[in-house]
Parts: structure tokens; sequence; C-alpha cells
């Protein structure tokens, strides 16, 4: 691979490839379509995860874990998810190897140790945690049911991508029970609440709140909410889902309590999660030509300095003013690195650190010594500035907030002009192809007008806002009447 990246505007996909390869977040394996997450990609995951927890916490959640494996019959007892998710199932049905006869050096599966019952690895969680559950609730008292857990799952996808959609992936999968329908329902638009403001507070990367359509309906839903941001490239990515699953699963699994009033009725469902897909989101929301860029609230490294001497006494001066402000800038929650490595020129180091996207970066040298200064360095704008040393900490505390803030900014406007309202079917042709980005445009409410939509322009529908305006108008496609618009756009 050379030293350079390939440019956003050359090949995109090329581009992001190179990019999560060359800034050390993560590699494929030898596994198909599984990922390496290498420690930098899982420091940025760790910070995510450390905050949602937060978030999901605060909001009255408990974190608990779950087998990986799914007996097939309960796997299968909610029909509809058992059938979504069939196609892209791995399933266990031996548990054990032997030496294999006629290959000798080599195992083969024991044909005696096959499993009576097959195993499914979990794609997602509803079956064994409602096969669970219905030990756990009798009454009323026993609910809510707030549960988190921080997982990996597997889906056999069959066009992968690092981060984006891996055959396994790491996420967090609520699943919740309520004992009534409002009750559910309000849970799913808490959590629906909670990732946007995760997305756009600390991912800086702003999202449009909405319902799916039928066809994009997670398996066993009633209704799923989901959160939809836009790429560089125009595309979608959806971001998080949080699912209403009516009693579904509580029928399938036979859970139920006994309400105040001594009746039985089935218990309420939610289920919602999040992945490291995130992290694909994050790249593509921020990054440029010159590697990534980061928010500051998500960087492992938010401020590196890096020294300019020519010896080691110089070296040492510089090392003691430094551990001056470091001191103070790390009481203050900022995560400083200096990176004293004699093994690397500072001009290697301020390409490493532009690729790897640390927001801040300070370089000092025998003339800022004697001046009282620094250099200060943003890579959100490649701005440069001298502070005085004695200012330096509230001058860098205050950029990363300005950072966070731009790189929103950016964004939000970047969205707005490429989300473009059309009332004609060839207007959403022409802008789908040319130019990309979420389409505003009525539709007719139907899965077969969704459909041709799909087949003949790749766009889907990414979802009905939540804040969509009742208004009188008449679907793009069919021409028949609609009361709302909805965004269409290709997705990732
Ligand atoms: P779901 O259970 O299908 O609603 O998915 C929950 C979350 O996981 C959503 O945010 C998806 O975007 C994400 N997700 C689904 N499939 C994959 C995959 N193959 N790789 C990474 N993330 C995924």
């Amino acid at each position: 691979m050379s030293k350079h990246l390939t440019k956003r505007a050359d090949d995109y996909s090329k581009w992001y490839n190179e990019l999560v390869v060359k800034a050390d977040l993560a590699e494929n394996s030898a596994v198909r379509g599984c990922m390496v997450i290498k420690p930098y990609g899982f420091a940025i995951w760790e910070k995510m995860q450390a905050e949602l927890d937060r978030m999901f916490k605060e909001t009255g959640h408990q974190n608990a874990y779950f087998p990986l494996f799914v007996p097939k019959s309960l796997f299968e007892a909610e029909e509809k998810n058992a059938e979504g998710f069939a196609k892209e199932c791995a399933v266990v049905t031996h548990y054990r190897l032997q030496n294999d006869p006629d290959n000798p050096g080599k195992l083969r599966v024991d044909p005696d140790a096959k499993l009576e019952e097959e195993l499914v690895v979990r794609p997602t969680s509803e079956a064994i945690i409602w096969s669970t559950y219905k030990g756990w609730i009798q009454s009323y008292r026993d609910l809510p049911l707030l549960i988190n857990q921080w997982a990996n799952v597997v889906r056999w996808e069959m066009r992968t991508r690092l981060f984006l959609r891996t055959a396994e992936f790491l996420w967090q999968e609520g699943h919740t029970a309520h004992t009534t329908r409002a009750e559910a329902i309000t849970e799913a638009q808490q959590m629906q609440d909670i990732y946007a403001t995760f997305a756009e507070d600390f991912m800086a990367m702003p999202v449009v709140k909405g319902a799916k359509s039928d066809s994009e309906r997670f398996a066993g839903a009633e209704d799923t909410l989901t959160i939809e941001a836009l790429m560089q490239d125009g595309k979608a990515l959806q971001a998080g889902t949080s699912h209403f699953l009516g009693q579904n699963f509580a029928k399938a699994f036979d859970v139920k309590f006994t309400s105040k009033e001594g009746k039985k009725e089935y218990v309420w469902a939610t289920s919602w999660g999040v992945s490291t897909r995130l992290i694909g989101g994050l790249i593509m929301t921020h990054s440029d030509d010159s590697g990534l860029v980061l928010p500051p609230k998500l960087a492992p490294i938010q401020v590196v300095i890096v020294p300019i001497y020519k010896d080691e006494t110089q070296l040492q001066a510089i090392s003691d003013k430094v551990a001056m402000f470091v001191k103070e800038l790390r009481a203050k929650g900022a995560s400083v690195k200096f990176d004293d490595r004699d093994t690397y020129r500072p001009g290697a180091k301020f390409a490493e650190y532009e690729l790897k996207g640390v927001p801040v970066r300070i370089a000092i040298g025998s003339r800022d010594l004697e001046n009282g200064t620094v250099e200060v360095a943003r890579r959100d704008t490649f701005e440069k500035q001298t502070v005085a040393q004695d200012e330096v900490v509230s001058f860098v505390l205050d950029l990363l907030e300005k950072i966070q803030q731009n790189l929103f900014n950016k964004a939000l406007n970047f969205r707005a002009d490429n989300t473009t309202a059309v009332n004609s079917f060839e207007d959403f042709k022409t802008i789908i192809k040319n130019k990309g980005g979420f389409v505003s445009a009525h539709w007719d409410g139907t899965a077969e007008t969704e459909d041709k939509i799909k087949e003949q322009t790749k766009a889907t529908i990414r979802c009905i806002p939540n804040d969509a305006i009742e208004e009188i108008g008449v679907c793009v496609f069919s021409g028949k009447p609609s009361s709302k618009r909805v965004l269409f756009a290709k997705a990732y």
C-alpha cells in the first residue's frame, strides 16, 4: 500500500478502506467477513461504550449477559424474527473434532459428536432473552425490566465492509419488558432519543430520527425507529435502531404477568441496538484526504505534544516545560500524549497524528522555550497559532470544544446542502443519480411503490421522519395521495 491516501473524489470506497487500515483502526482477518479491531480502533469503541453505558444507566437500565448460542427450538419460536434472520445464521452442529484417519495430521468433525439440538450463533438475542424472562417475570411488580447486554453477534453477511457491515460485530442490545403498550412505545422512543443525542453531541454526526417503512422494519417488530446519518459520498447510514416489539415475543415464549387487578396479561417489549458500525459512520462523516478527523469527545488522544530538539539537553528542557501543562491538561480531563520517541523525526510524527485524526497538536522547540510559546495546530482546519505557554491550557481546552462544534456544524451544513425536496419522479431520478444525498418526497405508503422505486433508482426509504409535517401531496411515483414526505437515499 502506498504512503498516500486515495482521494475521496477519486474513489470514495477505496479511500475508506485504505484509511481504516492506515490509521490503524482495523484490518481484515483470516475469517471471511470478520475484522480485527486494532488498539486505536478499539479505544474509540471503548469511548463510545463508556458514554452510551452511562446514558443507559442514567435512564435506569442494567447490564447483564446471555449465552452466545440459541437452541434452534427457541430461535424458531417467534416466527417472523426467525424467518427474517434464518438466511444469515451460523449454526453449530457438532461439539468435537478428531484425528482424520484418511489425512494424517488433519482433524475432522467427529461424526459421533453430533448435537441433539443444533445451536444458532445469536444474530440478535430476543429469543434467548425472552425464554429467560419467562422465569423472571410473574407479577406487575417485576416490571419494567430494563436490561442491556454488551456482546458480539454473528450475521452471515455476503457483502462485508470493515466496521460498516461485518459478519461478526460488537454491539449493545437493550431488551426491556413493560406492563403496557404505551410504556413500551415510550421506552423505544426514549432510546431513539438517546442514540440521537449520542450521535450528535459525541460523534458530532447529525441524524434524522424517524420510523422505518414496513419493508425495512426489524423482523418481529411492530415498529422500528431509526437514526439515519448522511455520509460524505451522499449515501445514508442507518446508525441505530430501536424497536417496539408489541407482545410478539411474550406470546412466543408465553411471558405473562399478573396485573394489579389480578389478571394475567402478556408483557410488552422493546429492543434496541447500536454497533461498531458507528465507527464507520464516524470516519465517513468527518475524515478528509489527509486522514482521520476525530471529534474531541471520542478521540483516544485529544492533544499530542511533539518536541522539536537537536540534543538531549534541549529535549530535557522541553520535557520539563511540557510536564507542567500536561499535568494541568490531564487534571482538567484531557487525554494528552507527549511523544518524545527519538526513533521518529518530528515531520513523521506530524504525519502520523494527522492520519490518526488527533484533534490538537502542540509543537514546542528551543525557540519556543526562549519565547515562552508553543505552536498549536488544529486537525479539522489545519490552522496553526502561536500561543503563550501560560495560556496554553485554557486555549487548548477551549479549542477542543470549538473543534467538536465545528465538526458538527460542518456535517449539518453538508446534510442541508445534500437534502433535496422533489415533486416529480424525473427530478427524483436525476437527484439520486447525479447528486445523491437525502431526497424528500411524497410516497403513497405502499410496499409496491417502495419496491419499484428501489428497483429503478437503488434508493430506499431511510425513514418517515418524526418531525415530518402533514401536507397534502401526491406520491412522486404513483400519483396517489400522500400526507407527508419521507426521506429516500441510497444507503450503506
Ligand atoms: P438491528 O438488530 O438489525 O436493528 O441492528 C442493530 C444495529 O446494528 C443497527 O444500528 C445496525 O445498523 C447495526 N448492524 C446491523 N447489521 C450489522 C452488521 N452486519 N455490521 C455492523 N453493524 C450492523
